[in-house]
């Protein structure tokens, strides 16, 4: 009886010991971006903590339960730069024992949220705290704000009279030709545009741009270093570059910077520009280094046409856990993009989308495989944007990743897919406005 009373004593012990050992905070990251600042703090077993927001001066405070102070804790504050658009200061220190208290000085009111994620991929137990605006910027907004700037002898009262446009079409008004309004805005005159376009349209074309992965989520690696979420971005932005040059045309980057978007939040953001396309860009990765080649996928309502793409889906898919998504963030946008339209015409467009581009990507690269592959990627769910996800090359094939990381090579991806755009646009005239407008 005495034995067994001791060897549970020091079972305790030992748990205990191990416990506090294995608490502490491993790695600490930020992902600063206009759209939202996040902070990640990681760890082998999960961490009890305490949140809390205090006002005047606005500051978040955060208290970890048995943790010490240690170089990663410390070197959080190294790790905001003086421009985050949120956060001032970092301080880290023991508060009393065994509780450490991080307060984060803001610069000014925000929304913040504090949840935990479960290890997944090479992560362990994550605590994330993301810090929205009290306001989040309009995207249509925005984009009026560049094209202001864009405005000939565009002075005071061009820029007033474009914050009201911008103001009313932001408003939900079906009768309004929003687009219209844009293109009258736009560096251009309309008239200048019905002339290099076909006649039936004189509007600005959008093209949302998708660039795969970012900030938490890194996406597939080559053998080399290179990191999927920094090639994406790379030819999103030459892309949205070649798209911008044509006249009739504008390139919006969904992720424009180094951070996470969850899949329907970019689906979201795609329908706040009134996107007409949205490419989602990727760089594919294989087990076999020998894998290579261009492919282009469209979303599939009912099963895949390959198990190559039902896998390449879920991969895909699993975005979401390894960028992470707060449960309540998710149902707003899942709520938003849920509408009762069928999403069958939108899909026969976007395979058409994508059989062009895949004919143009044919020109610079092998072909994965030579027909657009269907399954059921998240990011594809815009019910009335047609939508496909470019796998550019594999990240995995050694010589495929060299080429990713090279300018030209980049540029000729970009070039290849604005082809695919402009032939599909050729053969399927986007329609006017109020058309899409009544079906909305
Ligand atoms: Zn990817």
């Amino acid at each position: 009886m005495f034995a067994g009373i001791r060897i549970a004593l020091v079972f305790l012990l030992v748990a205990a010991a191990s416990a506090h050992a294995e608490n502490g905070i491993t790695s600490a990251r930020v992902w600063p971006a206009a759209d939202y600042t996040r902070v990640t703090l990681e760890s082998a077993s999960p961490v009890k903590y305490q949140f809390l927001a205090v006002k005047n001066p606005d500051r978040l405070v955060i208290d970890l339960e048995g943790v010490d102070v240690n170089s990663a804790l410390e070197g959080l504050a190294a790790k905001v730069a003086a421009d985050d658009p949120y956060i001032k200061l970092v301080r880290v220190a023991r508060n009393k024992p065994g509780v450490v208290r991080v307060v984060l000085d803001l610069k000014g009111e925000v929304k913040p949220q504090m949840f935990t994620l479960l290890p997944y991929g090479e992560y362990g137990h994550r605590l994330v705290l993301d810090i929205y605006p009290l306001q989040p910027a309009d995207p249509l907004m925005a984009l009026l704000g560049q094209k202001e700037v864009a405005v000939p002898g565009g002075g005071k009262e061009q820029a007033e009279k474009s914050r009201e446009l911008a103001f009313a079409t932001t408003q939900e008004n079906p009768a309004s030709d929003k687009p219209a309004e844009l293109a009258k805005l736009a560096d251009k005159p309309a008239r200048t545009e019905m002339r290099a376009w076909k006649p039936e349209v004189s509007r600005l074309i959008t093209i949302a741009i998708d660039a795969g992965h970012g900030g938490e989520d890194p996406g597939a690696h080559g053998k080399n270093g290179s990191r999927e979420k920094d090639v994406t971005l790379a030819i999103a932005r030459r892309l949205k570059a070649q798209v911008d040059v044509e006249p009739n045309m504008r390139g919006v980057l969904i992720r424009d910077g180094d951070f996470f978007i969850p899949l329907h939040g970019r689906v979201v953001k795609a329908r706040n520009v009134k996107a007409d396309l949205f490419v989602s860009i990727h760089a594919d990765a294989f087990v076999k280094p020998d894998a290579r080649g261009s492919s282009v996928f469209a979303l599939s309502e009912r099963g895949a046409t390959s198990a190559a793409a039902r896998w390449l889906a879920k991969k895909e898919n699993d975005a979401d856990l390894i960028g992470g998504v707060n449960i309540d963030v998710k149902d707003v946008y899942l709520k938003q993009t849920l509408l009762d339209l069928s999403q069958t015409a939108t899909i026969n467009d976007s395979l058409k989308l994508g059989k062009a581009v895949l004919g143009e990507l044919g020109g610079i690269n092998d072909l994965h495989k030579g027909s657009v592959e269907q399954a059921g990627f998240a990011v594809l769910k815009s019910p009335d944007i047609p939508s496909i996800l470019v796998e550019t090359a594999f990240i995995s094939n050694p010589e495929e990743e060299r080429k990713l990381s090279d300018d030209g090579y980049q540029d000729k991806l970009a070039a290849a897919i604005l082809g695919g755009i402009k032939h599909y646009f050729a053969k399927n005239p986007p329609l006017a406005r109020s058309k899409m407008a009544s079906a909305e």
